[in-house]
């Protein structure tokens, strides 16, 4: 047999502060507002539990090669571990205890009986091909076996991972256990038990708290000029979404580049080129613009749908938009959001903002619990309601506590989770 050779490269530098620090620095401040001792500071810093495992992959051309897999419950003092599975060059142990932190507050502030979760895996899947991103989603979800199921850790889509990816993780679980079990993952494909909505919900969510944002200031969705960064599988549908509730998307990024039309891009036509060539760039119907210029453009409102923290210090400086919408999980830096506060931008933060596509997750637990679907109508109208309540009781307390958007959610969603971890008590 070959050697297993650890031919992939170590997991890319992130920008410094790391997520682990933004997601650290945040529940800090979270847990000085709330009045917290330090006993409990330690308990919510830190995961409940984390397995690290080697999943080897044989290349179709018979060369092996190793990486590296995570999976992270943060806290599952209210429920069952929830969160995605990320393949990418960046994932290392400290990104994915960000995320899962992350989904824990996430969870918690828009009431689904959910502890938080994060999977990843370092790997760039666009150096891969399908049969051995196959075997790699197999590999590591037999190493991680013991620590999820349904009523333990639910897996869902992430940055590149999709469908396909959760029908091979939900297929190897259920080979594995001896029957079928749908529930194991969310964000399945709709013909084994996925639910309507659920691909495009962290968009319509992102722009159903856009519209409640606005609207606390008197502005309506068709009055405003957006940038989208990110045109995956967020941005690309949270650009149409903004775009057919009339708002003029005036650029879009993709990891490759953006395009710009100061009088608003054709959606439509994007999406069309997007399909042919796999980029935004090149596009006839806009200029060329870099990711860190979009994020100084003149608009009102702007949507980081990417990766962590390119809001930083220099970045939250440039920007012109009034709204800053967070797609992404952690985009903004401490340091990054302490200079949009200080410059009265309202920023709308990840745990509400991209709330949407875990409460259709949510959805989707349920319905095959209950082996019974709801139509489309019914979701989106349950996803609209729960947007709506979690953004209102969150714009709520920021106005009775002088806090931003940002420390409102996080003490709200923070002392949900203690609440929980409290009245149960400790054990023994
Ligand atoms: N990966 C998504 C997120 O960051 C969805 C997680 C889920 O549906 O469990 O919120």
């Amino acid at each position: 047999m070959t050697e297993p050779v650890p031919s992939t490269a170590p997991p890319t530098p992130h920008p410094h502060p790391s997520p682990l620090a933004t997601a650290h620095a945040q529940l800090a401040n979270a847990v000085k507002i709330l009045g917290y001792d330090e006993g409990l500071h330690h308990m919510l810093a830190s995961s409940r539990r984390e397995i690290d495992v080697a999943v080897p992959l044989r290349r179709d051309d018979g060369r092996t090669e190793l990486f590296r897999g995570y999976r992270v419950q943060h806290n599952i003092s209210r429920g069952p571990g929830k969160g995605g599975l990320r393949y990418a060059s960046s994932v290392d142990r400290n990104e994915v205890r960000a995320l899962a932190m992350w989904m824990t507050w996430k969870c918690a502030v828009v009431e689904l009986p959910y502890g938080g979760a994060k999977g990843g895996v370092t790997i760039d899947p666009r150096q891969y091909s399908q049969t051995e991103l196959e075997r790699v989603t197999r590999r590591y979800t037999s190493e991680i076996m013991p620590m999820i199921g349904p009523e333990r850790d639910i897996m869902a889509p992430d940055m590149g991972t999709n469908e396909q990816t959760m029908a091979w993780v939900m297929d190897t679980y259920s080979v594995n256990k001896g029957y079928t079990i749908q529930a194991v993952v969310t964000g399945k494909p709709l013909s084994m038990g996925g639910s309507l909505g659920r691909a495009t919900a962290t968009s319509r969510g992102i722009v159903h708290s856009t519209r409640a944002a606005l609207a606390d200031a008197g502005v309506l969705l068709s009055e405003v000029r957006v940038a989208v960064q990110g045109f995956g599988k967020v941005g690309s549908h949270a650009a149409r979404f903004f775009a057919e509730a009339g708002a003029k998307v005036l650029a879009v990024s993709d990891q490759y580049g953006g395009v710009f039309a100061p009088a608003g891009l054709d959606i439509a036509a994007l999406l069309a080129h997007v399909d042919t060539t796999g980029s935004v760039v090149g596009f006839a119907g806009g200029d060329p613009i870099d990711n860190t210029a979009l994020l100084g453009l003149d608009v009102d409102v702007l949507v980081p749908a990417a990766v962590e923290g390119v809001l930083d210090e220099e970045t939250a400086a440039s920007v012109k938009a009034r709204w800053v919408v967070e797609g992404a999980n952690g985009p903004t830096t401490e340091a990054g959001d302490r200079v949009l506060a200080e410059r009265g931008i309202v920023v709308v933060p990840d745990i509400l903002a991209n709330a949407g596509g875990v409460i259709v997750s949510y959805f989707e637990w349920v319905q095959g619990a209950q082996a019974y679907w709801w139509t489309e109508r019914e979701i989106e109208e349950r996803l609209e309601h729960r947007m709506l309540t979690a953004y209102a009781a969150v714009s709520q307390t920021a106005r009775a506590d002088g806090l931003t958007l940002r420390d409102a959610a996080l003490t709200i969603g923070v002392r949900r989770v203690a609440e929980a971890h409290q009245i149960r008590g400790l054990y023994p």
